[in-house]
């Protein structure tokens, strides 16, 4: 017979999930709390929280269960903080997968009452990641798809909350997406990233034309994300981007993973590492780094031509000669 666990905070109902680096089996309702008790603390820590009253927040909303997440749990604060938001969806155009994924983001926001715009990727940047993926396997190129999907889906992020005048720009990133971040950079020697991604914990205004990102999934590790997400009866679909297993993350995912079994606790190390890191790099690195403005579309870049205009271009250019 299988014994039921109860929930080593309330001692009443039975556990959803073992939080192993916490030695505490939650039930659905404490780990709810506990999830939103780390949101809250991420977002007091950056300081964010004291600025949000008046604000207008695009939110990232891709109908995973991290951004759906971040969505609902923003919506519920924005009440209470008094702020506006807006959910933005990138269509990539990934075939069913998109569709259902936009499916999914119109009908949370038309159940939460948030407004939504659907972005699409072949209309904004000319070409849909299938048909850039399509390009760079003809070509042979080494160019992974995330590397220019990620890109061009940032670029449109930043461009929309532009165009809307907005304040923040929340992203469903969680604790793991950021620890993988971190190794990838620190295995491409990525210094300029390690310092970057410091900055987006301190939100400084001192490129106005990139929109501050807020993180609030930050503390929250994937596992308890999704057991948030079940839990909460969100709809999902069964499909995965067909792309995602090409990405180097794949591969430090589980890497990571296997770390964190063995030793509990991991990620939260590896984290604060990255902070402590970027934190006492950012000044050296950053302050060598001039930011310019793209000479193709004009949006702030450390280079002549920003990172997407890069990419179109050399999709372009691959096209031309295939
Ligand atoms: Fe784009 Fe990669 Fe995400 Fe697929 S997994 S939607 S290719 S960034
Ligand atoms: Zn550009």
């Amino acid at each position: 017979m299988i014994e039921m666990v109860l929930c080593d905070l309330c001692k009443k109902r039975e556990a959803v999930i073992k939080i192993r680096y916490a030695g505490l089996n939650l039930c659905k309702a404490c780990l709810s709390k506990f999830v939103e008790q780390k949101v809250m603390l991420s977002l007091k820590r950056t300081g964010v929280l004291d600025k949000l009253s008046g604000k207008y927040l695009i939110i990232a909303l891709s109908g995973g269960k991290d951004s759906t997440n971040a969505t609902y749990i923003m919506h519920k604060l924005s009440q209470e903080y008094d702020f506006k938001m807006k959910a933005v969806f990138v269509d990539e155009g990934i075939g069913e997968y998109s569709k259902q994924r936009r499916a999914i983001v119109m009908d949370l926001c038309e159940k939460l009452g948030i407004e939504y715009k659907i972005v699409s990727m072949k209309e904004e940047m000319g070409i849909s990641t299938p048909e850039a993926v399509s390009i760079l396997v003809r070509s042979k190129s080494s160019i992974k798809p995330c590397s220019v999907c990620g890109v061009f889906r940032r670029y449109l992020l930043n461009k929309v909350a532009l165009d809307e005048n907005a304040d923040y720009v929340v992203t469903g990133h969680n604790l793991d997406d950021e620890v993988q971040t971190f190794i990838m950079s620190l295995i491409r020697g990525d210094i300029r990233s390690i310092a970057r991604e410091a900055h987006s914990l301190e939100y400084e205004d001192d490129v106005p034309e990139l929109v501050p990102r807020i993180k609030p999934l930050y503390l929250v590790y994937e596992r308890e994300s999704l057991v948030y997400f079940i839990t909460h009866g969100f709809k999902r679909t069964s499909l995965f981007c067909p792309y995602a297993r090409f990405s180097m993350r794949y591969v430090v995912r589980e890497m990571i993973n296997d770390l964190e079994y063995r030793r509990p606790g991991m990620k939260y190390r590896i984290l604060a590492l990255k902070e402590r890191l970027g934190k006492s790099i950012r000044e050296a690195v950053l302050s060598s780094v001039e930011m310019r403005h793209c000479k193709i579309c004009g949006m702030p870049s450390s280079r002549d031509i920003c990172r997407a205009c890069e990419l179109k271009e050399l999709l372009v250019k691959l096209s031309s000669k295939l």
